[in-house]
């Protein structure tokens, strides 16, 4: 199913959009993506490179490799966190939903790695919890057409 998003930076100045299928919410509570959101766990979508479009600011960009297979971009006047690449699989992109504008609640949601969530913090809705990195990548990764 196609999905329109549109979104943006907390400055304004970088601002995208997407037309295309996404992959399931993921909320992951590993401490990188806690460090990296400063919030109790994030939560992206994966979309397809091919639909994804900078509308503006894409010279305001800066990036960060949080692992060998992971470069994650940023605002670099604002800060707020945009989408990631990844090395191994470059048809796709990781894209973090605070920035978007709209509804997404039709989407399955999950929680992965909750092995190493912020102790101060309970989950309470009754999405699907993995305790670590599902075995099957694709439930993570797999973006439904
Ligand atoms: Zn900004
Ligand atoms: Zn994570």
């Amino acid at each position: 199913m196609n999905r329109a998003i549109k979104g943006q930076c907390l400055c304004g100045y970088i601002k995208y959009k997407y037309l295309g299928p996404t992959g399931k919410i993921v909320h992951c509570h590993c401490s990188k993506c806690r460090k990296w959101h400063g919030s109790p766990y994030r939560s992206r979508i994966v979309i397809r490179r091919d639909g994804f479009k900078w509308i503006s600011g894409e010279d305001h960009l800066s990036f960060y490799d949080s692992s060998e297979n992971v470069t994650k971009s940023f605002c670099k006047h604002c800060g707020s966190n945009l989408v990631s690449f990844y090395k191994n699989n470059n048809t796709i992109l990781g894209l973090p939903l605070g920035g978007i504008e709209g509804d997404l609640n039709d989407i399955e949601q999950i929680h992965i790695l909750t092995k190493y969530k912020a102790l101060w913090y309970q989950i309470s809705d009754n999405y699907e919890q993995y305790a670590e990195l599902p075995v099957d990548p694709s439930i993570i990764r797999k973006i439904v057409e």
